[in-house]
């Protein structure tokens, strides 16, 4: 058994269980060890019934109080008793699970563990685990990991495979020298990934993580550094000349570009014009106005004779930039030929884009990662657009530039990544920031609340309805399997309907649906055949709807600030009063602190550097934020001592660890780097 052997050559694995594995993209041994779990469940003692904890796990030893009964609520079985101790009571529910029926009776004590909600009046537990106290006891002597799972894919399932990897004696070899790990107090690959899996208690996680965090950091400086090349500055045979052209149309648009859009526009075109390729990255907060930038510079290469495209991570967003192109061309009478190219299209549409990309008569294409798949051949690509670019890789940022000659690169994003960390990330590109917001903007009014406030917020989103505004509801991913307490995109709509006049008109959607109904959503609220919006963080990315005028997220405390940051970036894009309702059932002290920074101000980058203070290594259960795919561990905040200490070692060691390599690997460092994590 190697790496890269089946899963099913595990004891234990058949096709069956392969086939839900192959669901989450798990097919050999080492997508097996990368599958990390997403949280643990730290089991706390058995506890009184006043001694309860809200929001999380509690065990409690109880009597049951009377009979318990069995009835059906809204096409739901419900079996419901009531418990208590000396201390107090709770109620039980199990839903549809009649058959627990005669498991309980008058006057029995039972051992019960689950998570008890926020929400609710009194204390209640929904369908807990039935157990004894050694269970209970033996079950506390290590931290249960949760993995992100599939349909009929069970933890246990995962743990017992991943614990037979290691029980075969799977040794992987450490590309790190010892007397490296050492000096920077790292552990050993072997250790990390068992910990990772199995840890102990939470010291292990912070170990584990720390040295996995530090592998992907280093595979990714190093991979830009080889991607890159030598620093020099490239010449380029693409001149594109700023054209007067491009000038008239800036100055007939409907506003009055920034000083930081002009600034940006100023120096992209005279990057391109300069006879040596430009690597620049475009940095703006959300909303300051990023894609007309684009569109001019698009526009000024085209004047030139030359194609540009425009790469963003979701279809709705490469749409959106689509329809927006296309507006400005046709109101402005440009002439240019826009073509857009996703994956999702239909057989026939796809190659006619192709076709028209490939003989020139697209001026500017416009997609998703499907601009740079191998069937799209470019006639004369000299400037590509990476939208939200935090969202792309490294390789693929320079898939796009392979696909053009001499082609010039412009990366933006809103990701407001504290200077320090930029220069380390972004160190092969010149940055242009743009630091204010459009003239009509008034700042966005915050508030944060529990739970309590819902009914007031909804009457409050009326108001705005009534004043002919739109509205975005957020709620946090529900993966399967998870807590209950969570709102959930699919229900919510009915929830809050009550509260609602009647010809409200609300839509939902979440990352589950096929892109095209995503897409028909997101069309039809922007078309303002709808007034409310629920949905998944997919919208995160980009959007924009200026009509929205209130966001409520829902669920806050499982965002990280600057995730929440950027989502309340989708509001207070036009000229009237916005505002951020951020909601957590989560009222301990330091959450509201936490939360209460976003309230303090409106500036991504303040944002940023106080999130970035106010966490620390073992906050290890919360969020991961930076959602670059480069990352599956690491996070460009938590793990920022990391993320320096791969450069210095990107920098200075190289040779040394390309050395140890070669002894010990029979392969190249390259393709060792495309394991994505160093180890074989
Ligand atoms: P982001 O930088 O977050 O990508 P967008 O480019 O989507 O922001 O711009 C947000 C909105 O602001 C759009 O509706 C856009 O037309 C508008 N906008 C851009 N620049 C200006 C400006 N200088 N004055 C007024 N509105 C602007
Ligand atoms: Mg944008």
């Amino acid at each position: 058994m190697d790496i890269y052997s089946n899963i099913t050559e595990i004891k234990g694995i058949g096709e069956k269980t392969a086939s839900l594995f192959a669901k989450a993209s798990v097919f050999c041994v080492k997508d097996l060890i990368l599958y990390y779990p997403r949280n643990y469940i730290n089991y706390p003692e058995i506890t009184c019934i006043s001694g309860i904890t809200r929001g999380r796990i509690n065990c409690i030893k109880a009597r049951i109080t009377g009979t318990p009964s069995l009835y059906s609520s809204r096409g739901k079985t419900i079996l419901s008793f009531d418990v208590a101790d000396e201390t107090g009571s709770a109620k039980i529910y199990y839903f549809n699970m009649p058959y627990l029926k005669n498991q309980f009776r008058h006057g029995m004590e039972v051992c019960l563990y689950g998570t008890v909600p926020y929400e609710s009046k009194g204390i209640m537990f929904s369908n807990p685990k039935v157990t004894t106290e050694d269970e209970y006891n033996d079950l506390r002597k290590s931290l249960r990991p949760v993995y992100p799972l599939v349909k009929g894919l069970t933890e246990k399932k995962i743990s017992d495979a991943v614990m037979k990897i290691f029980k075969a004696g799977f040794n992987f070899r450490d590309f790190v020298p010892e007397d490296i790990l050492k000096k920077y107090g790292l552990c050993d690959i072997n250790t990390a990934l068992k910990l990772i899996h199995f840890p102990a208690d939470e010291k292990d996680i912070v170990k584990a993580r720390k040295r996995l965090a530090f592998n992907e950091f280093f595979v990714f400086l190093y991979n830009m550094k080889i991607l890159k090349g030598d620093k020099e500055k490239k010449k380029s045979t693409s001149i594109i000349k700023a054209d007067e052209r491009t000038e008239k149309l800036k100055n007939s648009l409907e506003f009055k570009l920034t000083n930081g859009q002009e600034h940006a526009l100023k120096e992209i075109m005279s990057d391109m014009e300069s006879g040596y390729l430009m690597n620049r990255l475009l940095q703006g907060d959300v909303g300051c106005g990023k894609t007309i930038v684009a569109f001019l510079a698009c526009y000024n290469a085209f004047l030139s004779g030359y194609q540009s495209a425009v790469m963003a991570p979701t279809v709705v967003l490469a749409t959106q930039h689509y329809n927006d192109f296309c507006s400005l061309n046709e109101k402005y009478g440009l002439g240019l030929s826009i073509v857009l190219l996703t994956g999702s299209m239909k057989a026939g549409e796809r190659r006619r884009a192709l076709a028209l990309i490939e003989e020139g008569g697209a001026d500017i294409v416009i997609g998703t990662h499907a601009l740079i798949t191998d069937k799209v051949n470019y006639k004369n690509l000299a400037f590509a657009v990476v939208d939200e670019q935090h969202r792309f890789g490294v390789k693929q940022r320079y898939a796009l530039i392979e696909k053009g000659k001499d082609l010039h690169l412009l990366v933006m994003s809103a990701t407001p990544i504290p200077r320090t960390l930029g220069l380390i990330l972004y160190g092969d590109m010149d940055i242009s920031v743009i630091k204010e917001k459009p003239a009509n903007r008034l700042p966005l009014k915050n508030a944060v609340v529990n739970g309590d406030f819902r009914p007031k917020n909804y009457k409050f989103m009326q108001e705005q309805i009534d004043k002919g505004h739109q509205i975005y509801i957020i709620c946090p991913m529900v993966l399967e399997g998870e807590q209950e307490n969570l709102k959930n995109v699919e229900t919510y709509a009915d929830e809050i309907k009550p509260y609602f006049k009647e010809n409200v008109r609300i839509l939902s959607l979440h990352g589950k649906m096929k892109d095209d109904e995503k897409e028909k959503i997101m069309e039809s609220f922007k078309n303002h055949e709808a007034d409310i919006l629920i949905s998944t963080t997919v919208i995160e990315v980009g959007v924009n709807v200026p009509n929205a005028t209130v966001i409520m997220i829902e669920n806050a405390d499982r965002f990280g600030l600057s995730s929440l940051h950027q989502l309340r970036g989708r509001v207070g894009r036009g000229d009237a009063q916005s505002y951020a309702i951020f909601v957590s059932e989560n009222d301990s002290k330091k959450n509201m602190e936490r939360l209460g920074v976003l309230a303090k101000s409106n500036d991504g980058f303040y944002i940023a550097e106080e999130d970035l203070k106010q966490r620390g290594p073992g906050d290890f259960f919360g969020y991961r934020q930076s959602g670059d795919p480069s990352f599956k561990m690491a996070d460009i905040y938590t793990d920022a001592d990391m993320l320096s200490l791969a450069k210095d070692l990107v920098d200075r060691d190289i040779i040394k660890i390309q050395d140890k390599l070669n002894d010990t690997m029979k392969c190249s460092f390259e393709d060792y780097l495309d394991f994505g994590i160093l180890c074989l």
